[in-house]
């Protein structure tokens, strides 16, 4: 029995606010936003985390990142916004299926 949450929401077992859905990925509201528009990307397989990509996933991503940009211009944050994944317990990962965050709307500075 798959017990990951975030294949429950694909699923629909788990309801969230859903922002884009297609065969391969599937985007919906954070429930704790940290910016004015957070939102997370994941593909519809289960993967563990980032260091489980394989070459046989890389479409898959590559859709993720061109989905990401196609929904910046809709919601109007296209000149502006962050994507992060994290991998593993110490870089900040809670729940163990790949998800991309996309943040917007606030001034993010540089990177450190
Ligand atoms: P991580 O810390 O693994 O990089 O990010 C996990 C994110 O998933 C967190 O920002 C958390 O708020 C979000 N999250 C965890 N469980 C749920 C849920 O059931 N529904 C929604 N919408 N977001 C969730
Ligand atoms: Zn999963």
């Amino acid at each position: 029995m798959n017990e990951c949450v975030f294949c429950k929401i694909v699923d629909g077992e788990v309801p969230s606010k859903r922002v884009y859905e297609d065969g391969l990925c599937f985007a919906f509201f954070d429930k704790s936003p940290l910016a004015p528009t957070h939102f997370l990307v994941i593909p519809k397989k289960h993967l563990a985390c980032a260091a489980d990509i394989t070459e046989a996933d890389a479409m898959t991503v590559g859709h993720i990142y061109a989905v990401i940009a196609m929904l910046s211009r809709v919601l109007g944050f296209a000149d502006n916004y962050r994507v992060v994944t994290n991998c593993g317990a110490k870089a900040g990962q809670t729940v163990q299926h790949l998800h991309f965050h996309v943040l917007a709307g606030k001034d993010f500075g540089s990177f450190n």
